[in-house]
């Protein structure tokens, strides 16, 4: 079966999905309901006519054989009850266990920008949380609907057989004003946990604050318990006394079509009991006709006041839904390119670049060439737009204005797989993989190995060249060690050794153009010197950018580009710069004082 987000949905395709994914259970529950549906009409008529004939002292054989109809239907009520729970049940995992894969897959592919802007990642994550849950409750509301017509159809047959029909539209209209109230309720339900999603957020990190063992250092040290408690409190006293408003306001509403239906009962049971007093209807229809009034309004007022208030909950869903389907995948490159991408050269035209739903200009016409073979460090303030040049080089955004040539061809035309395979890069914030040590090394270059482009001496020599075998010799299991804390079996490792295994793992691809955006922080002095040594030595074939703040490192770079604002402010060798006394020279000397 194919992804189920691949496609636009409504409340009918939401219910046909679950025949989809659980078609037995979905067909055996169908069958159930139309049972149940017409089995309060098989017991007016049967208990009418056994009433009537116990009243009139005419009991025969036949009655004998209604009674036990009577008891067959109320055994069935109860049965068909019992078994749609569990097989209920058993289809929702079926469902959750579909929705949860898919949706996890949907999410891993999803392009870059829609992770990135903060309204689309709460869609995301909204849809994912909650498509199981609505897919069922989409086919419940169906069934419970389809129930719910096939009553109130069997009555009104009973209706127009003793020329009541005019009761049953009074009946029927009494439902309208519940269907437009609950519907408003779940309406409002919904969009309130959509505007409050984002307290939700606010919440699970104060948790994490609080809780998480990334934090336990700091929490010792800090002591802002208290301070965090109290915001705690804050947020979460806002959140749940708006709910509990929302919860009364709703109650509240509820109770008018209540009320409404239970005077049009009562009315309707005195209509009916005066036409028994006249014998329009004999005692037994009467008793039969009023049971299953009361049985079905009791049915309307609990199901389905809860029944609109959950289709509204699921109308608003399917926006959320749909927009969360419309998303892009990135390029996923399921073959290698046959044309390997070697790095030449690199050239910014005059590119402007704002992030999505914001205005300002992070990257404001900036224009520079990168050559084969050199290595360059990127120098700058916080924030002046080094990582984010970093984001379009690599082409997780697309939006900018001006041009990026690769190789003297737009970047935009190269198809996503030869740009991966020609890019290595450590992030900043680099992911710590809990796998095996060799698992986290060869991560970033999996496709690669399936093609027998990187063979095993390159993770000794990587290994080498990355000082890994001091941390190595330590581990219990050695390549085969799990890394991390996610259980008890895991080693931890300090930041500078993760730091290490990421920039190992870039090593591993054997990429022309090398990136590192500030990896090293926390990497000892020494063996920082080596690895950018190692990205600085003279390889005609590598080209390596450098993005750090250690100007001391940046000498040994081939040329140094320092940015502004979103631009170039200088570009030179380091000595040119250091002669030139300008913006680098300022770091420069800044940063050697202190050392002083
Ligand atoms: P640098 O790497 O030079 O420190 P960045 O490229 O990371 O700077 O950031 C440049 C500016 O872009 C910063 O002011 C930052 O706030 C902003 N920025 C970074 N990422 C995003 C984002 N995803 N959405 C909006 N603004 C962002």
């Amino acid at each position: 079966m194919k992804d189920i987000y691949e496609k636009k949905y409504n409340f009918f395709s939401l219910v046909s999905l679950n025949f989809k994914i659980s078609p037995v259970f979905s067909f055996v529950l169908l069958v159930g309901n139309i049972i149940e549906g017409y089995l309060p009409i098989a017991l007016t008529f049967s208990i009418g006519n056994f009433l009537d004939s116990v009243y009139k002292h005419e009991t025969s054989t036949r009655d004998f054989l209604t009674f036990f109809l009577i008891v067959i239907c109320i055994f069935l009520q109860f049965f068909c009850g019992l078994i749609f729970k569990i097989f209920d049940r058993k289809k929702s995992i079926e469902i959750s266990k579909k929705c949860e894969y898919d949706g996890l897959m949907h999410m891993a592919m999803l392009d870059y920008p829609y992770i990135e802007s903060g309204d689309n990642y709460q869609i995301c994550l909204r849809v994912t949380k909650n498509m199981s849950e609505k897919c069922t409750a989409s086919y419940q509301i169906f069934l419970q609907l389809l129930c719910l017509v096939l009553r109130v159809t069997g009555l009104l047959f009973v209706f127009l057989k003793y020329e009541l029909w005019w009761i049953g539209i009074w009946f029927m209209f009494t439902l309208i004003p519940m269907c437009i109230i609950s519907f408003a309720c779940g309406k409002k339900r919904y969009d309130f946990y959509r505007e409050n999603y984002s307290k939700e957020f606010i919440m699970h990190h104060q948790n994490y604050i609080l809780k998480s063992r990334d934090a336990a250092e700091e929490r010792n040290l800090f002591g802002y318990m208290t301070e965090v408690q109290n915001a705690w409190k804050c947020v979460r006293n806002e959140y749940y006394q708006k709910q509990i408003r929302l919860h009364k306001l709703t109650t509240v509403y509820l109770k008018i079509p209540y009320i409404i239906s239970w005077v049009a009962l009562s009315i309707l049971i005195i209509i009916l009991a005066e036409k028994a007093i006249i014998h329009a209807l004999t005692i037994g229809m009467f008793i039969g006709i009023v049971g299953n009034l009361l049985d079905l309004n009791q049915m309307i007022n609990i199901v389905f006041s809860g029944l609109s208030n959950r289709f509204a909950q699921v109308y608003r869903f399917l926006d959320d839904l749909n927009q969360f389907v419309d998303f892009l995948y990135f390029e996923e490159e399921t073959d290698l390119p046959t044309d390997e991408l070697l790095f030449e050269s690199l050239e910014f035209k005059d590119v402007s670049f704002a992030y999505p739903d914001t205005k300002r200009k992070v990257l404001n016409h900036l224009s520079f060439k990168l050559e084969k073979g050199k290595s360059y460090a990127f120098v700058g303030e916080n924030g002046s737009g080094k990582s984010t040049m970093i984001k379009l080089i690599l082409g997780l955004y697309k939006n900018y204005e001006g041009t990026i040539l690769l190789n003297n061809q737009d970047i935009r035309d190269i198809a996503s797989a030869q740009l991966k395979g020609c890019i290595g890069v450590v992030f900043q914030d680099y992911a710590k993989y809990c796998i095996s040590f060799k698992e986290a090394l060869d991560i970033g270059a999996l496709k690669y190995y399936k093609q027998q482009k990187v063979i095993l001496e390159n993770e000794k020599e990587v290994i080498k060249e990355m000082n890994l075998d001091d941390i190595l010799n330590h581990l219990p299991n050695n390549l085969k060690s799990e890394l991390g804390r996610i259980n008890s079996i895991g080693c931890d490792l300090s930041g500078g050794e993760w730091q290490r295994v990421a920039i190992a793992r870039m090593l591993m691809k054997k990429a022309t153009l090398m990136i590192l955006d500030e990896p090293t922080s926390s990497i000892d002095p020494k063996l920082e010197e080596n690895i950018y040594r190692l990205f600085s030595i003279q390889d005609k074939n590598i080209t390596s950018i450098l993005i750090s703040h250690r100007m001391g490192v940046t000498r040994m770079m081939d040329e140094v580009i320092v940015m502004e604002k979103g631009h170039v402010l200088e570009h030179g060798s380091p000595k040119e710069l250091l002669e030139k006394q300008g913006g680098y020279y300022k770091m420069f000397t800044n940063q050697q004082r202190r050392f002083l």
